[in-house]
């Protein structure tokens, strides 16, 4: 290990224990979180932030997500079961497919900005996780080639929840979508039978989901 890579390690430990003091109960996720090296995915004059409880630029007037958000999303997906095949929608720079890809078993990750997917692609080559796949699309109508999922999640934020959505999960399975626009929440559907049961969880605040793709 070379000093940036050990004094990232030991940065990202301090995240992780955040994590926990914060709330985060979920060792898979602490574990993964604790895996994936974030400051690889921000441009590097913001590496020194990658740790931070933050929100950060990626460019695209896009963000990576804030570390908590993203553990308590999969955390609260989770909730003592397996992710199974997983779809986020917003992959952005590639950050949560990377956390996914340590827990789910297979993880399709689709954004809608080519130049944005192109990075991400970049950002994950060297981790090697052969378990994720990145599609450039328009994740509001889901991915429908792929479907059911188990697990979806949507980074970025919606008014209304898609359709399309709630048709490609698997029986038992979880979507979790940011819903709102100025004030925001996470909402949690699980699927039983043609059955969806809701559960709001905290405020949050996420990129709009648009449509179409560029
Ligand atoms: N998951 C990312 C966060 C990305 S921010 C991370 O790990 O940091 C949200 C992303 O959602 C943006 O890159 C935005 O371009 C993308 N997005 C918004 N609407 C979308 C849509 N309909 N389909 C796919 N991606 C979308």
């Amino acid at each position: 290990m070379n000093a940036r890579t050990s004094d990232a390690a030991r940065t990202r430990a301090r995240m992780v224990d955040r994590l926990r003091t914060q709330g985060i109960r979920d060792e898979k996720v602490l574990s993964a979180m604790a895996q994936v090296p974030r400051h690889q995915f921000v441009e590097e004059g913001l590496a020194y932030s990658a740790y931070d409880d933050t929100a950060l630029p990626i460019g695209f007037q896009q963000t990576i997500s804030q570390p908590f958000v993203v553990a308590r999303m999969i955390e609260l997906l989770r909730a003592g079961r397996e992710l199974g095949r997983t779809l986020e929608i917003g992959a952005g720079c590639g950050y949560q497919a990377a956390v996914l890809s340590k827990i789910a078993v297979e993880v399709y990750a689709v954004e809608r900005i080519r130049p944005l997917l192109d990075r991400a692609r970049e950002n994950l080559r060297p981790l090697r996780l052969p378990n994720v796949r990145l599609k450039h699309a328009d994740g509001s109508v889901g991915l429908p080639e792929a479907a059911p999922f188990d697990t979806i999640i949507v980074a970025a934020a919606a008014i209304g929840v898609p359709q399309a959505l709630k048709d490609q999960l698997a029986p038992g399975g979880r979507l979790m979508i940011p819903v709102g626009a100025a004030d925001q929440r996470l909402l949690l559907i699980e699927r039983q039978g043609n059955v969806f049961k809701e559960s709001w969880c905290e405020a949050v605040r996420f990129v709009p989901l648009l449509t179409g793709t560029e």
